[in-house]
């Protein structure tokens, strides 16, 4: 199924996903080996990696995404089986529980 609503959502994913590699490259790319500058590279290193892990994740939450929009079983509760209401899908792109399943999910997790 891919319905105009979807194809929308897979743009802003397409779109997030470039932006974000694009930061990655910043993050990672571009350090410099300049003995004066390792100094300080190295203090930012970790706040560097919380970044790039964070971007990473995210990457692979919109990569999955846009695998679900591809083989169809996007916008399907993966626990329930039921559509999953488009206004949930466009707040949160990466869902993959309807609300009922998300709710109880976190009520577990609790
Ligand atoms: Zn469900």
């Amino acid at each position: 199924m891919m319905n105009e609503t979807y194809l929308e959502i897979r743009k802003t994913l397409i779109e997030k996903r470039d932006e974000l590699t694009a930061r990655l490259e910043n993050i990672t790319g571009g350090r410099s080996a300049d003995s004066q500058e390792q100094a300080q590279e190295l203090e930012n290193s970790e706040v560097v990696d919380a970044l790039g892990n964070e971007a990473r994740i995210e990457i692979s939450q919109i990569a999955r995404a846009l695998e679900r929009i591809k083989n169809g079983s996007f916008g399907i509760c993966v626990n329930c089986a039921k559509e999953i209401p488009i206004a949930r899908l466009k707040a949160h792109p990466f869902a993959n529980l309807c609300i009922r399943c998300a709710t109880v999910a976190e009520q577990l997790n609790r």
